[in-house]
């Protein structure tokens, strides 16, 4: 029987990048009572979580749900994609990479359906934000990736940008703005900066961690309640007096709808979940932002200082119609070879790489289950490289022509040996995109699995208020409500989506 003395007037399901702004935004209120059901323990003096630069030692450890994805014909079909089990979510693991969303990244939401997401509506919820965003501190900017910034500026004519969130911008070269503490190199996650400060000190604020919430209470369209899981092998339902908020994330939010019953009607009854209420957007619309990576070794090892090792990075614009840049690479001090080593290239004993990345990619893939055993992981299809007229793999191909430009202009090109992977001999359009769609990683960036959309969109998910259509008491503020993948890297648009979820809940303080 479970036990109905866990009620709160909010139950946030995940306590991640998004959930932890909106647990600690409503909580404001010392009237309003919010519980955060998360996965994960909590991040508070755990080292290894907290310094920023440890972030690869994360990568597939006890902390990564670690997520494979199904075969990819035309792609890699080896990617692992890591999602973090800690409090902070996502924020707790990440490189923390700042950017403020481009004008032209809420303007297509809001054409897409998202209205009142539009890039002047938006423009508030930035200057909310409680994490401390700086450039790389000079400290941290280490000479080849100085090097790097003038070699671009030169090799393409693109403006150096000292602070990306200044203005937009539509191409570029510079150090990135990060969510961290130069002094220390300590994180500023969603955890760091909304919930540290307040978790002990606030009563009205109840963290349930380790405990996995497995399926929502519904009673006919209203939700009432989560059902979870805790450390302990413990059933609890922990109930909503007014709304449960879904923040799980772009993989695990699909994940307890269509265990809950919420989704595509005909694929949860050949599953053998009853159907609770059918949505057929659930899952579908996965996004990502692939990238490739071409590596030079070096002559010699690189200096050691670095913020997190991939601390600048170029955009570029091919398309003067493009409303903005629409090819991307980070430039990392390490030879990036875990995926070419799978295709037979050695990792040189030092090196660096460049990657480029397709900002507004045209493929859509989806996520949907196996079985209707909540243990076992969804599957993850993002059909990489399928869009009809090649546009992504084009992108990365001149990607890697462009990083050839780069690599040859001063003073870059006299840090530079040779080129390890493609290699110099690699250059016809087909090889290059072989090589490109065979090596390509992620950077981590999957949403729009419940994405946001007008009434009349069918696959939307939820509506511009984030309330789950046809649903009562429930409302969905993670990267899975993108209706489209922002230009730049995406966690501070989930946290501007998390200070707009609060506002849009009314329980803060504000
Ligand atoms: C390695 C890596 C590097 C990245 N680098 C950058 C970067 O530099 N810049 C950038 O902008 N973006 C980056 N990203 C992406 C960015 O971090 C994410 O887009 C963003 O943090 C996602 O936030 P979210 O709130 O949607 O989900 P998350 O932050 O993942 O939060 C989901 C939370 O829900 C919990 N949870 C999930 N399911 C359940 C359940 N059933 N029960 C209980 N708890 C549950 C999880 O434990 C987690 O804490 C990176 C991501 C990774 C993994």
């Amino acid at each position: 029987m479970p036990d109905h003395t866990h009620a709160f007037d909010y139950v946030v399901v995940g306590g991640g990048t998004a959930g932890s702004v909106i647990a600690s935004r409503l909580t404001e209120n010392p009237d309003v009572t919010v519980a955060v059901i998360e996965g994960g323990p909590s991040d508070v003096g755990r080292e290894d979580v907290l310094t920023l630069r440890r972030w690869m030692g994360l990568l597939g450890g006890e902390l990564d749900y670690d997520y494979p994805t199904v075969e990819q014909p035309r792609g890699n079909s080896h990617i692992r994609h890591s999602r973090a089990r800690v409090l902070g979510g996502c924020s707790s693991h990440n490189t923390l990479i700042a950017f403020k969303p481009l004008p032209s990244d809420w303007d297509e939401w809001e054409a897409a359906g998202a209205k009142g997401w539009g890039s002047v509506q938006m423009e508030a919820y930035f200057a909310r934000l409680l994490n401390n965003i700086v450039p790389v501190d000079e400290k941290d900017r280490n000479a080849i990736a100085r090097d790097f910034v003038d070699a671009a500026q030169k090799a393409l004519g693109v403006p150096r940008i000292e602070g990306f969130n200044k203005k937009p911008f539509t191409e570029g070269v510079g150090f990135f703005d990060l969510a961290y503490h130069p002094e220390d190199n300590k994180r500023s996650s969603a955890s760091v900066a909304y919930l540290h400060p307040v978790m002990d000190e606030r009563a009205n604020l109840h963290l349930f961690l380790e405990t996995w919430a497995h399926r929502l209470d519904l009673d006919g369209t209203r939700v009432r309640g989560v059902h979870v899981r805790t450390k302990d092998g413990e059933e609890l339902l922990v109930r909503a007096r007014n709304e449960v908020l879904l923040c799980a994330g772009a993989i695990d939010s699909p994940r307890l709808l269509l265990h809950s019953g919420i989704g595509p009607g005909a694929d949860l009854e050949r599953l053998g979940i009853p159907v609770a209420h059918d949505l057929p957007g659930v899952g579908e619309n996965l996004l990502d932002h692939p990238e490739s990576v071409i590596v030079w070794e070096t002559h010699g090892p690189i200096p050691d200082n670095s913020a997190m090792d991939s601390d600048a990075g170029l955009f570029v614009r091919r398309d003067p119609e493009h409303p903005g840049p629409d090819l991307m690479f980070h430039f990392y001090q390490i030879p990036f070879t875990d995926n070419p080593e799978r295709l037979g290239y050695a990792r040189p004993p030092h090196g660096v790489s460049m990657t480029p990345n397709i900002p507004k990619p045209k493929s859509r893939g989806r996520l949907y289950l196996k079985s209707a055993d909540p243990a076992e992981k969804p599957a993850l299809d993002f059909r990489y490289f399928t869009d009809e007229d090649d546009y992504d793999a084009r992108t990365l191909v001149d990607g890697i022509r462009i990083a050839r430009e780069i690599a040859k202009t001063e003073p870059l090109a006299g840090w530079l040996k040779r080129e390890v992977c493609p290699g110099p001999h690699v250059t016809g359009d087909e090889e290059l995109s072989e090589y490109a769609r065979r090596a390509a990683h992620t950077v981590y960036h999957p949403a729009g699995t419940c994405k946001m959309g007008a009434p009349d969109d069918e696959l939307a998910v939820v509506d511009p208020e984030l309330k789950i259509r046809g649903l009562e008491g429930i409302r969905i503020a993670d990267a899975s409500v993108f209706p489209t993948m922002t230009a730049v890297n995406p966690m501070i648009a989930v946290l501007m989506v998390g200070e707009k979820a609060a506002e849009l809940i009314g329980g803060g303080a504000r």
